[in-house]
């Protein structure tokens, strides 16, 4: 039997679409959560972008760089949408671009006012800072800290658009035809494991390090730079499984793997430093160094 290649799609530019106006000519099923899109039972579906134009800076997705088209039922396409606003306006608000950028500035702000926090109710997210403060005696000191915090990225939220990107470009790499329901491949939830996530004042972490430096000869699969950098993400391989990592908005990175068992790559990592204090805990953030940044430094070999 002679193996097939995969059938890659519509591309134009960078841009890979397995959307048509057709549904019987687009993807079999939804890529997020396996419904077959097709026949009489099958619920509405919509084009979707695997990265939202709304989610990097306006004008950024100019140009064809890289995304992925496809069809989506209409739930998951919404879900996502939802969840997607919510991550944009906070990596946007975050971002250190926004200090060299007025672009990018102009849109934080923008987002920042026309956007509610999903879990503090009538706040918008340009209020959403936490104060946070702190008091405790060391000894015969006693000690107060008053700190404002930025507005803290909503859990769920992060973990929904993270699972979507990554189910997108697993499906884009595994699927050998999208028109064939038996030859797509879907990423279930329960193999997808989320890590951590690092703000980029501490992409220095060194649990981040050591595991960008555990997998650096693994096979790399995928390493997309798109929205001028406002989107990153990686995938590679091992008798392990897969590891992948995002950047968005030059504000946060998150790493995880694909796997149906634990991941070694994951255990037994350095100390990350946190200190005990009287309502929690809490850690210096470490910035990373540009010569030892390899996260996103894979070359895809075939
Ligand atoms: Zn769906």
């Amino acid at each position: 039997m002679t193996e097939r290649a995969p059938v890659l799609g519509k591309q134009t530019g960078q841009t890979i679409s397995w959307h048509a106006p057709e549904v019987e000519r687009s993807n079999a099923c939804c890529v997020y959560c396996g419904v077959s899109l097709r026949g009489p039972d099958a619920p509405l579906s919509d084009k979707e972008h695997l990265i939202a134009r709304n989610f990097v800076p306006t004008g950024t997705m100019g140009g064809q760089p890289f995304n992925f088209i496809f069809r989506a039922c209409r739930q998951c396409n919404a879900r996502k949408a939802d969840a997607e606003r919510h991550v944009s306006s906070v990596t946007l608000f975050n971002s250190p671009a926004r200090l060299v950028d007025d672009r990018v500035n102009d849109i934080a702000l923008r987002k920042g006012r026309g956007d509610y926090h999903p879990s503090k109710k009538g706040v918008l997210i340009q209020e959403a800072h936490e104060n946070l403060s702190l008091d405790y005696s060391l000894g015969p000191l006693s000690v107060k800290f008053g700190m404002v915090a930025p507005p803290q990225l909503d859990k769920n939220k992060a973990g929904e658009v993270a699972f979507s990107h990554v189910q997108g470009l697993f499906t884009l790499i595994c699927t050998e035809d999208y028109r064939d329901p038996l030859k797509m491949r879907l990423l279930p939830q329960e193999q997808f494991i989320w890590y951590d996530w690092y703000a980029f004042d501490d992409w220095g972490n060194p649990q981040a390090l050591e595991i960008a430096n555990r997998v650096n000869d693994w096979e790399c699969l995928a390493n997309i730079v798109s929205a001028e950098g406002y989107f990153k993400a990686t995938l590679r391989r091992s008798d392990e499984g897969w590891f992948w990592a995002l950047e968005w908005n030059r504000q946060l990175r998150l790493v995880g793997g694909i796997s149906s068992s634990s991941m070694k790559v994951f255990e037994k990592l350095p100390d990350e430093g946190w200190v005990l204090t009287p309502s929690g805990r809490m850690r210096q953030h470490v910035p990373h160094r540009i010569e030892s940044d390899q996260l996103f430094a894979g070359v895809v070999s075939r």
